[in-house]
């Protein structure tokens, strides 16, 4: 099989530097935490035009702030503190979308802020332009960009209940969230990025490469879309969409910290998944303990095979990263959190779900406090491989299980409208 995106290409994440892994910015330099680092960097500066000077400086989003500093920002605008909770209260609560909608707020003043240019989250000039043209271009609605929402392109509902929601940013890219209901739960799949660079050869995000990093409030909004379109709270959030969580891992860090203290959810409901990327899972862990308090959420890793050879031939970039590495950093993410690591393997058909690959697996998690969760391939449009039987999903669940591997399978949701794992990319129907 050929490699889509060639040992030497930019986006090759074996190819990044630690440092441009750690600051998770994409390939593009797109600062994904950009109204993070803003924030950190230039919060006085974000003030400067509403006095009268005449340099207009950009505001960032204020979805992903909290009430504390929505309260300052009020403040910094010349507000009361208390506009601040109510800029809260219809951000979080009513889920406003337009500064125009939240009537309590003085018209003048909303007025006022429509006016400001607001920092946009997509690729600045860039050497790595898009490969895609923008679906959406010539947006502009400022009100709705100073709260950092979304616009909806298109919304597409399974049989089965699962609606995938295709949402257009700021800068013309658009991403797929996908919330998924059952009688007790609603989860949410949100997108960490634009497109993928990880390139694994069973999904569809890699197959048109990484556009961006996303921002956090571009993560949050995905899940109150989904909150709005789906008439319902959202009790799960799971990272499993486009991208790659942990090369945003700031983002998604901060998206964490703000649904879990702005929204209500708690840690133990959200999942972050990844498939690997060298040096990256005790930073993980760390920073989370540092901006989080502690990390609770379920770290999930993609294994989907028993040995470095295998996996090499699913998932290009695992050349950067050897299997016992990977596991290490696993073991040391446990020891720092104090969290089991689950891990996520699609079954192949006749590729990685014949007996021996059950054997195998199971002697390289012995003694690994973990769980496994088989994922029966969905099929892509490139349909380079093949669904499992059900029967042979079972002998190896089973094969697994009488090894004393902790394992459960994963149903496929979505499927009749491109919304399970592994299917979405940048579509509008
Ligand atoms: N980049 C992250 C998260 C996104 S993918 C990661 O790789 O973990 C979320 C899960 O869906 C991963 O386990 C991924 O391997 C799986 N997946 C991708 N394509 C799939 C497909 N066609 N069928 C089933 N699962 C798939």
């Amino acid at each position: 099989m050929a490699d889509p995106l060639g040992a030497s290409s930019p986006q090759d994440p074996s190819k990044a530097t630690d440092s441009a892994l750690l600051n998770s910015t994409g390939v593009n330099g797109t600062a994904a935490t950009a109204p993070d680092a803003l924030r950190a960097e230039a919060p006085a500066a974000a003030v400067a035009f509403t006095d009268g000077r005449p340099e207009a400086v950009p505001l960032s989003p204020l979805l992903g702030l909290g009430v504390a500093e929505l309260e300052a920002w009020a403040q910094e605008q010349g507000q009361p503190s208390f506009r601040g909770r109510q800029l809260h209260d219809w951000l979080y609560n009513r889920g406003a979308r337009s500064l125009e909608a939240i009537t309590v707020l003085p018209k003048a003043w909303r007025q006022r802020l429509q006016d400001l240019p607001v920092i946009q989250a997509g690729p600045g000039p860039s050497e790595h332009p898009p490969k895609e043209e923008p679906i959406n271009p010539g947006e502009s609605e400022p009100g709705r960009s100073l709260l950092g929402r979304s616009r909806l392109l298109h919304r597409s509902d399974a049989r089965d209940g699962t609606c995938k929601l295709l949402l257009a940013t700021v800068d013309g890219l658009s991403i797929e969230t996908v919330g998924i209901p059952s009688d007790d739960r609603l989860t949410v799949c949100v997108s960490s990025q634009v497109g993928c660079s990880m390139a694994c050869r069973f999904c569809a995000t890699g197959k048109g490469g990484l556009q961006r990093s996303l921002a956090v409030h571009e993560i949050v909004d995905q899940v109150l879309s989904v909150r709005e379109a789906m008439g319902r709270r959202p009790s799960h959030v799971v990272f499993m969409g486009m991208g790659e969580p942990l090369l945003n891992s700031e983002a998604v860090l901060a998206a964490i910290d703000c649904l879990c203290r702005d929204l209500g959810m708690a840690q133990r409901q959200i999942t972050v998944s990844t498939v690997g990327v060298p040096r990256t899972l005790p930073t993980l862990a760390e920073r989370a303990l540092d901006r989080l308090g502690r990390a609770q959420f379920t770290l999930a890793v993609s294994l989907h095979a028993p040995d470095q050879q295998l996996r090499e031939e699913l998932i290009p970039t695992a050349r950067a990263y050897p299997i016992e590495a990977l596991l290490d950093d696993c073991r040391h993410y446990v020891a720092i959190t104090g969290r089991r690591v689950s891990f996520e393997y699609v079954l192949l058909g006749s590729i990685n779900d014949q007996p021996r690959h059950a054997e195998a697996l199971a002697s390289l998690l012995r003694g690994f406090q973990s769980h496994v969760n088989l994922i029966p391939y969905n099929p892509i449009e490139e349909e380079e491989f093949q669904r499992p039987s059900p029967a042979a999903v079972e002998a190896f669940r089973t094969a697994l299980a009488r090894r004393h591997v902790a394992v459960s399978v994963r149903a496929s949701r979505g499927l009749d409208q491109d919304a399970a794992c592994g299917q979405l990319r940048r579509r509008l129907g």
